[in-house]
């Protein structure tokens, strides 16, 4: 096998083998962009020497002749004093893991040849700059020093010439700089730092190989579900100089903006630099507008790049580049992150524009990331407490405690508290504290430093360059306008605008903007599912019919019996010991209910409406058994009768109706068998609230759903119960009630037997998170927190079976139930409403199995509706 290309000789499409970053540079050398020639070793090459541990035979050979034929191209040589050839050894994976992994500049530098690179350019100080800069990362890089203890002598030799910016350094102490450098290497690894070029490239090439293997890139890997397996790619690129004085510059930049998704270049540049420094936070860099001013000719050269590279890629791109001297360079493109809202507008503009069909613009969007624009905001009402304003980096809105180290952040946010994480500037080394919080906010940095793109990426609020904010780490506190904000204070950022405000600002549910709806609507012409809401209140209701529900998939009615003024009638209710008492508590909750359905109803007004009769079980209601026996103790003391009384009755029931195993016991349909008053005190309210608006002229369409059935003469007991119902309020009203009436599948049973169900049921409700707990045996609330976490960890289960439904088990029985439900009664209309209805590879199966709508919370609709349309792209 060869392990070795030139850019110009590589597949562009062939991310595998030549990684983002090699495949990008192959790419855009063949259409012609100011690349800076060079060679990509392949990912085989290092998983090669990963599995042996050493380096494949032949390798080195190969990379020798590219390295010639590169020399040859640019008339230079690897260790020529007289005519030196620089090259960075840069990683790249096939998937793109920014940051992650170790990048060398500048490497063949040695005296001889930093002293020539001085006479060639004419710029000793330049020469000299560059060589202090390779031995600093290529002693962290390759020879695993700290990166700090190079800084504090950097810091150190500015102080004491008493200058604060790199570029006021002089050769003179610039020689000092590296001679203190490589001191320090001899002393901390026992050995010389390398002067010889081409043993400079080997360690080089190895340490990027090794990179693959850096807990950070693990971490990262792990976070994201990229395979530990896929390896490295290693580029050997000619250097090109962004430190050669005020003509010279580095930036990167989006070709349009990543936030918002609005046209034009977006990114940052710094003059008279290098490489990491414009993503490293150290200094704040200027934007890239300004470059228009300060460097026209070039601006308008990145514009038409821009344009080029979009065309080629039918994406936005987020690219790297360099100018030295006025000439521009690109260093790197890649297919550009971007905010949920942004992915949404960048894809409906470029299908506007005719760069991509509408089809391509709804397969592109990642749903859980679409989620996202469904988060909270700022209430614009709130009276805000304004600390400081840095750059909005990346959207949505956060509130949580100070802590000032990632590892505070990691432990805190992981035992659940809200923690906002603070630092002078991120490294990929704080990517475990960024995940565990709830926002990042840093004083340095800019757009595009690591915290704002780690962030981003994870649809994390953050604020970074808010230089306002003056951190002591040592302190644990930052202050701001002499105001002294100690660790644990609540803070809250607007990742949106860049705010930073003192304590728990209120937040708004969100809207949709004009790109999302226009995009769900393409999206709603091809899809086959409906999508359904699940919603207890009428305001549920209309919410989810703003976000596009045609329909509520589950009303659950045990809420309705919470509210303050019904707990004492529903206790009164279950307290009752004659049929006569439970009848006049039922008569005091009939109206009440009915209000209740009325509302709802009546929001989802044209669209059906799923009702589920009572499911949980009484002792839900009553007080807990301890806290009765303390009350009944005191009463006991204070001598008050009546009141012992009532409490001892209210005991004897709790007791009574106590369970070892309440998600087993006296529930759904097993209420009403019992107690068959409620259930048709719950259809007599529906029925009403429905004759109440067909008088009114509406639309109500009424389905009733009774829960937990197992055996198919449950069902046909309660359908004859209902029936009756509806014939009397019939009656009463003078109009006919027309409805549909319909079982949820939740134990397997029902699934198995479903053939036989649907002879009495007109729809079917898959309700999964009842089925995913009766199928495997577990109850939610125990395997999530005792043993499920090992099953993922040891991959025993590859998800959580309550977020993602598990096809092979509980999805088998849905199969089951659809086919044999269908084939008793073909028109039978199926559905699901367990959490499953929202998670988008759960929608997609159930649009491989046939079913007719999907029903989730209200805020999952709209992604549901693109879910439901990528199922069937
Ligand atoms: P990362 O994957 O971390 O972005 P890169 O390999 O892209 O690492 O290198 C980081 C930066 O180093 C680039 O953005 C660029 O500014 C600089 N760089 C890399 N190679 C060269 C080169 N051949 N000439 C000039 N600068 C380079
Ligand atoms: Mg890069
Ligand atoms: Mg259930």
């Amino acid at each position: 096998t060869r392990y070795v290309f030139q850019f110009e000789e590589g597949n562009g499409q062939d991310r595998k083998r030549l990684g983002g970053k090699g495949a990008g540079l192959a790419e855009m050398s063949r259409i012609g962009l100011p690349v800076p020639p060079g060679f990509t070793i392949t990912t085989e090459a290092c998983n090669q020497y990963q599995a042996e541990g050493r380096v494949p035979d032949g390798l080195m050979a190969e990379v020798w002749d590219h390295l010639a034929r590169l020399e040859s191209k640019l008339r230079s040589k690897l260790g020529d004093p007289d005519r030196p050839l620089l090259v960075s050894v840069r990683s790249g994976a096939p998937i793109s893991m920014p940051g992650m992994m170790d990048t060398v500049l500048n490497l063949g530098l040695n005296p001889e040849t930093t002293e020539g690179l001085g006479r060639q350019t004419g710029n000793r100080r330049f020469a000299l700059d560059s060589y202090r800069r390779f031995i600093q990362m290529f002693g962290n890089v390759v020879m695993h020093m700290e990166h700090s203890e190079f800084e504090h002598i950097l810091e150190d030799v500015k102080a004491s010439s008493h200058i604060t910016l790199d570029t006021e350094l002089t050769e003179s102490n610039l020689e000092t700089v590296i001679a203190r450098y490589k001191d320090l290497v001899e002393k901390r690894t026992g050995r010389a730092f390398p002067d010889n070029p081409k043993e400079q490239l080997e360690m080089a090439i190895l340490a990027v190989f090794d990179s693959w293997r850096n807990p950070r890139a693990i971490v990262y890997r792990r976070l994201n579900k990229i395979p530990d397996d896929l390896g490295t790619a290693v580029n050997v690129q000619s250097m090109v100089f962004g430190n050669m004085g005020d003509t010279s510059a580095t930036g990167v930049l989006f070709t349009r903006n990543p936030n918002t998704g609005e046209p034009g270049m977006y990114g940052e540049y710094l003059t008279n630099a290098q490489g990491e420094d414009v993503v490293a936070g150290i200094r704040t860099p200027k934007s890239i507008d300004q470059m228009a001013e300060e460097m026209p000719k070039t601006y308008q050269e990145l514009v038409e790049v821009c344009r080029l590279l979009e065309t080629h890629y039918h994406d936005m791109q987020d690219i790297e580049f360099t100018v030295q001297q006025e000439t521009l360079y690109v260093l790197q493109t890649r297919s550009g992150k971007r905010t949920a809202r942004a992915a949404v507008k960048i894809a409906v503009d470029m299908a506007e524009e005719g760069v991509v069909t509408k089809e391509e613009a709804i397969r592109r969007q990642d749903p859980a990331q679409v989620q996202r624009l469904l988060y909270r905001q700022i209430d614009p009402e709130a009276a805000v407490d304004l600390l400081a304003q840095g750059l909005p980096a990346s959207p949505g809105a956060a509130s949580g405690k100070v802590v000032f180290t990632a590892d505070e952040a990691e432990a805190r946010g992981q035992a659940g508290e809200a923690v906002i994480l603070v630092r002078p500037e991120t490294t990929p080394d704080d990517i475990h504290g960024i995940v565990a919080a709830q926002g990042v906010l840093t004083s340095r940095g800019g757009m595009t430093s690591h915290a704002a793109i780690v962030a981003r990426g994870m649809g994390k609020p953050a604020v970074t360059g808010c230089e306002a904010v003056k951190i002591s780490l040592q302190d644990e506190t930052f202050q701001v306008d002499g105001r002294v904000i100690a660790k644990d204070t609540v803070v809250t950022i607007d990742g949106g605008t860049g705010r930073v405000m003192l304590g728990q600002v209120p937040t708004v549910e969100p809207e949709l903007s004009e790109e999302f709806t226009k995009l769900l609507n393409w999206a709603d012409k091809v899809r086959r599912l409906r999508v359904h809401a699940n919603a207890d209140t009428p305001e549920d209701a209309a919410k989810a019919r703003e976000f596009g529900a045609t329909g509520v998939g589950l009303c659950r009615t045990e809420h309705m019996f919470m509210g303050q003024d019904r707990l004492p009638v529903v206790q009164a209710m279950i307290l009752a010991e004659t049929l006569e008492e439970r009848e006049t508590a039922l008569k005091e909750l009939l109206p009440m209910q009915e209000g209740d359905f009325y509302g709802i109803l009546k929001a989802m007004d044209g669209y059906p409406v799923t009702i589920r009769l009572l499911d949980p079980p009484l002792h839900e209601f009553l007080p807990d058994i301890q806290d009765t026996e303390a009350a009944l103790r005191r009463a006991q003391e204070a001598d008050n009768s009546r009141e012992v009384e009532r409490l001892e009755a209210v005991l004897r029931r709790a007791r009574s109706l106590f369970e070892f195993n309440p998600m087993l016991g006296f529930r759904g349909v097993r209420l009403g068998i019992v107690y068959p008053e409620i259930y048709a005190m719950q259809a007599r309210a529906i029925f009403q609230a429905q004759a109440a608006l067909l008088k009114e002229g509406l639309h109500p369409e009424v389905e009733v759903m009774i829960p937990l059935v197992g055996i198919p003469a449950e069902l046909s007991r309660m359908k004859d119960l209902v029936a009756e119902v509806n014939q009397a309020v019939a009656d009463e009203a003078h109009v006919a009630l027309p409805y549909k009436i319909g079982t949820m599948i939740e134990v397997p049973r029902a699934a198995l037997v479903a053939g036989e169900i649907a002879e009495h049921a007109e729809f079917f409700s898959f309700g999964t998170n009842d089925l995913t707990q009766t199928t495997f045996g577990y109850s939610r609330d125990d395997a999530e927190s005792k043993f499920l976490p090992t099953y993922l960890a040891d991959k025993i289960l590859k998800e959580n079976p309550f977020m993602v439904l598990d096809r092979d088990g509980v999805g088998r029985l849905i199969q089951i139930a659809v086919q044999d439900g269908r084939t008793t009664r073909s028109e039978l209309k199926v559905g699901i409403c367990g959490e499953h209805g929202g998670d988008p590879a759960s929608i997609a199966f159930c649009h491989q199995v046939g079913l007719n709508y999907v029903s989730c919370s209200p805020f999952r609709v709209p992604v549901a509706r693109l879910a439901a349309a990528q199922a069937a792209l």
